[in-house]
């Protein structure tokens, strides 16, 4: 069952779609919904319809749903929704574990945004040379996607800004803390503008999770599936 403790009635807004809703019944740009049907998109998964209005209303999350579920289209139309493409400054941070998943999520955004609006979308990992990832962070972007040492590593160098941050998105929370980046997560937060928005998805809710959402997270409404475990 979907869980909504902290809604202030403890139910699921009304207006929320049931899993198998079309796209189109979200506040999303036409274009977004011409490449979610591209994409062969049609119909919100579970973790989406469950997640995406809230998020798309500017409340802080925690989604816990399996892997597979579709977390990463949940979190990146959330993000997409928000971001001033004339802006060129960057507005959403997604950490996630591993190279390769920030590989993955920075492809999944990339086909999710708005072609015509020129979104520019970083990805800064560690395992690569630091020297052409501060030379494109030079040349400016909206969206960064990233491991957390290396995150870190540029704020530490001035090389990343993010004065203009408005959506923090921490993902696969759990595997993150598995891999210890609890201190790098807890020193990256810090340096994101307290008026922000926090996304945080995972799989499982260990401990970390609730001390994380405790210390940086603003009265989050909670999002379980746990009937697909
Ligand atoms: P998770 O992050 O929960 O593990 P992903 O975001 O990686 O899951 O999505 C899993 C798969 O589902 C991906 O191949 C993705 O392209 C696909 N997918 C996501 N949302 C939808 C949707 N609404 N309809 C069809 N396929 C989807
Ligand atoms: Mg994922």
């Amino acid at each position: 069952m979907t869980d909504h403790p902290n809604t202030p009635s403890g139910a699921p807004p009304a207006d929320t779609p049931t899993a198998g809703a079309p796209f189109d019944q979200l506040p999303l740009a036409p274009t977004v919904l011409a490449n979610l049907r591209q994409l062969g998109y049609l119909h919100m998964t579970p973790i989406q319809a469950a997640s995406l209005p809230i998020a798309l209303a500017g409340h802080d999350l925690i989604a816990q749903a399996k892997t597979g579920s579709g977390k990463t289209a949940a979190f990146a139309l959330a993000l997409l929704a928000r971001l001033n493409p004339r802006r060129f400054a960057v507005q959403a941070l997604v950490l996630c574990p591993t190279r390769e998943l920030a590989d993955q999520v920075t492809q999944e955004i990339r086909r999710l945004a708005r072609s015509e609006d020129n979104i520019k979308i970083l990805a800064l990992v560690g395992g690569s040379t630091l020297r052409p990832q501060m030379a494109s962070l030079e040349h400016g972007a909206h969206i960064v996607v990233g491991t957390p040492g290396r995150i870190l590593d540029h704020l530490q160098r001035g090389s990343l800004n993010l004065e203009a941050l408005n959506t923090l998105v921490l993902d696969e929370a759990d595997r993150m803390l598995d891999m210890g980046f609890y201190d790098d997560i807890a020193a990256i937060a810090r340096q994101c503008p307290g008026k922000r928005q926090t996304l945080l998805f995972s799989a499982t809710y260990p401990e970390g999770i609730a001390e994380l959402s405790r210390r940086f997270m603003r009265q989050p409404h909670e999002v379980k599936l746990l009937e697909q475990h």
